[in-house]
C-alpha cells in the first residue's frame, strides 16, 4: 500500500455558532490541509498518484474557501465551520474528484500551529 501527502493552505475568517467563548466572534485562521491518498498499484512509471495532479486536486477543493467568511459559503452557511467540519467536507469533496483506483485515506487541518483535527473513514 501507497500513502501519498499533499499539504495546501487557505486564509479565512469564520466564527463558531452556539459557542460559549471569544471563538463565537468573527475571527482569522491560516489554515493548513494535508491530504493524503492510498493506492494499490503503480502505474508504468513506478507513480501511485502524479504529485501535480493530487496538489491541483487539493487547490481546487480549498479555492471555494479562500479569503471567505467560511459562515457564508456553503455548507458553512448551515453547518458550523469547526475544523472537525472542515476536515470532513474536504475529505468528502476530494473523494468526489479522486480518480479511479485512489482511495482519499485521510485529511488533516491545522487550525493553527499547535492544533489540528485528522478525519478519516475509520
Ligand atoms: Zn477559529
Amino acid at each position: 500500500m501507497y500513502r501519498i501527502s499533499v499539504d495546501g493552505e487557505f486564509s479565512s475568517a469564520h466564527s463558531l455558532r452556539d459557542y460559549p467563548g471569544k471563538c463565537a466572534r468573527p475571527h482569522g485562521h491560516n489554515w493548513r490541509v494535508r491530504l493524503s491518498v492510498r493506492t494499490q498499484d503503480l502505474d508504468d512509471r513506478g507513480m501511485a498518484v502524479d504529485f501535480g495532479n493530487l496538489k491541483a486536486l487539493l487547490e481546487e477543493v480549498l479555492a471555494p474557501f479562500d479569503h471567505r467568511d467560511l459562515n457564508s459559503v456553503p455548507p458553512f452557511d448551515t453547518l458550523n465551520p469547526t475544523a472537525e467540519n472542515l476536515a470532513r467536507i474536504i475529505f468528502e469533496q476530494a473523494e468526489a474528484r479522486a480518480p479511479d483506483g485512489v482511495a482519499i485515506d485521510k485529511v488533516l487541518v491545522w487550525e493553527s500551529e499547535k492544533s489540528r483535527v485528522e478525519y478519516s473513514k475509520k
